[in-house]
């Protein structure tokens, strides 16, 4: 037997016993199952979260989440007891280390942040922004991302079942926070979502269609499917991508009677039309995987539907290691038959630093997990690079590593470069958190927002 720098072992998925955490001591099965009782006992706020845990969950904890939440939180809370269950999976609150082990649970590091994760001297990186991505500047209609010459973004909704931490679409998703206040649409949900259509029918250019929000798992289901419905109608539309972090964060609403049976109508009509319907997932950690998550995603590729994808997102604390990175990938693959697909760097939000990784860490992730996986379900990872889309990480086209600034190049135009001859010619920056950058680098960001001069003056 060699030795390996990674051993890969099947491991069972496990649901952990939610009976563990005090609120929920007398759940019984049948309420746990049901998406029902799942939505209406999500943890909205702090008291919420008192009353599930309890005090085995230190005082500290909970003012380190308050002062967050009222100093840096760019979301607000909503966590689905399906992923508060998943959380110190192996310990009760009632055991000596909960406390600790609760702060540094993977998924606690992303679904429920707290002031002391933060980096105390860059919390931001100077260039994060909202909407870091410019996705509305390329909306086409309202709500209808145009960035890609083929394939647009359909954000139908601006809500989720659950609401992580490190949202890249925190300028429009989820409810206000006393730091940031949410975008709002202008126009009514129906009207828009026709206006989609509309733009669909007249664009014959655009062949692939993410319908995203928010989550579609918050959209009535009728409404849904009506969409998807017209989107099967439009010739051009070859394939559609339902993005939904909740098959793992409430897998009880993909197991809904009427959903199953509304997805296999959807996926008869795409077989019949040479459609693929596909759903992608987003989860960040192995054991966010659980029998119930392959549960739901087995039933709903036995709708028909062509395949079900992960795109996680790259979060220090969370998969940022390769081992952590391989199991998420193989509970994946093996029993839940999610297709490893993509793993994002985190973008650059306001208050994201502690999570982001530089792209030279991104690079080494990418490397180390090369060979262990199927070459099919080997994920890329990427760097979405504002104005440009998305990159693989290794297709940097030059890297300043004192500065922590990368550059790209692309070779299409989106709708807001049309008349732009030098589109195609400039380069693009990204950058790595500062903390990390050699102090020369450090001192020329801090010299930078002391003077608040631009980039190229300093
Ligand atoms: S599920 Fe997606 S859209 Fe919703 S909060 Fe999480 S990252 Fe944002």
């Amino acid at each position: 037997m060699i030795d390996q720098p990674y051993e890969y072992r099947h491991r069972e998925l496990v649901e952990p016993d939610w009976r563990r955490l005090p609120g929920w001591a007398e759940v019984t099965e049948e309420e746990w199952s049901s998406a029902q009782w799942q939505r209406s006992h999500c943890v909205k706020n702090i008291r919420q979260l008192r009353q599930v845990v309890g005090a085995g969950l230190a005082d500290r904890f909970y003012a380190d989440l308050e002062r967050d939440q009222a100093e840096r939180a760019t979301m607000s809370m909503l966590v689905p007891p399906q992923m508060i269950n998943t959380m110190a999976p192996l310990l009760s609150p009632a055991d000596p280390g909960f406390t600790e082990a609760f702060y540094a649970d993977p998924v606690r590091r992303y679904m429920i942040p707290v002031f002391s994760d933060r980096h105390p001297e860059w919390p931001s990186h100077p260039e994060s922004s909202r909407d870091s991505l410019h996705e509305a500047e390329m909306w086409a209609v309202e709500g209808l991302t145009h960035r890609y010459p083929t394939k647009v973004l359909a954000e139908l909704l601006p809500t989720c079942p659950q609401y992580c931490g490190h949202c890249t679409r925190m300028d429009l998703v989820g409810n206000p926070t006393p730091l940031v206040d949410k975008h709002k649409f202008e126009l009514g949900r129906d009207d828009r979502l026709a206006a989609m259509l509309d733009y669909l029918r007249a664009t014959p250019g655009v062949r692939d269609v993410v319908v995203s929000g928010g989550d579609v798992a918050n959209l009535p289901w009728p409404r849904l499917e009506s969409f998807v419905a017209g989107l099967l109608e439009v010739d051009t539309v070859r394939d559609i991508r339902l993005a939904t972090k909740a098959l793992m964060a409430l897998p009880q609403y993909w197991l809904t009677d009427e959903v199953r049976a509304g997805m296999e109508r959807l996926a008869t009509t795409a077989i019949k039309r040479d459609v693929s319907i596909a759903i992608h997932t987003h989860v960040n950690s192995a054991q966010s995987v659980t029998p119930l998550v392959a549960k739901a995603t087995k039933a709903m590729l036995a709708t028909g539907i062509r395949d079900v994808r992960n795109q996680g997102v790259l979060l220090r604390g969370t998969n940022d290691k390769t081992e952590q990175l391989l199991d998420l990938c193989f509970a994946l693959l093996d029993d839940a038959k999610i297709m490893p697909y993509y793993f994002y760097m985190c973008d650059m939000i306001p208050n994201s630093e502690h999570w982001r990784l530089s792209l030279a860490e991104a690079q080494r992730l990418q490397h180390d997990i090369m060979g262990y996986l199927p070459g099919f379900a080997t994920p890329r990872f990427i760097c979405d690079v504002p104005y440009v889309g998305k990159r693989w990480v290794h297709q940097v086209a030059r890297y300043d590593h004192e500065l922590g600034i990368s550059y790209w190049t692309k070779n299409y135009r989106t709708g807001v470069e049309a008349d732009d001859p030098l589109a195609l010619d400039r380069e693009y920056e990204y950058y790595d958190p500062i903390y990390l950058l050699p102090e020369a680098g450090q001192e020329f960001w801090r010299a930078r927002s002391r003077r608040q001069l631009p980039l190229a003056t300093v």
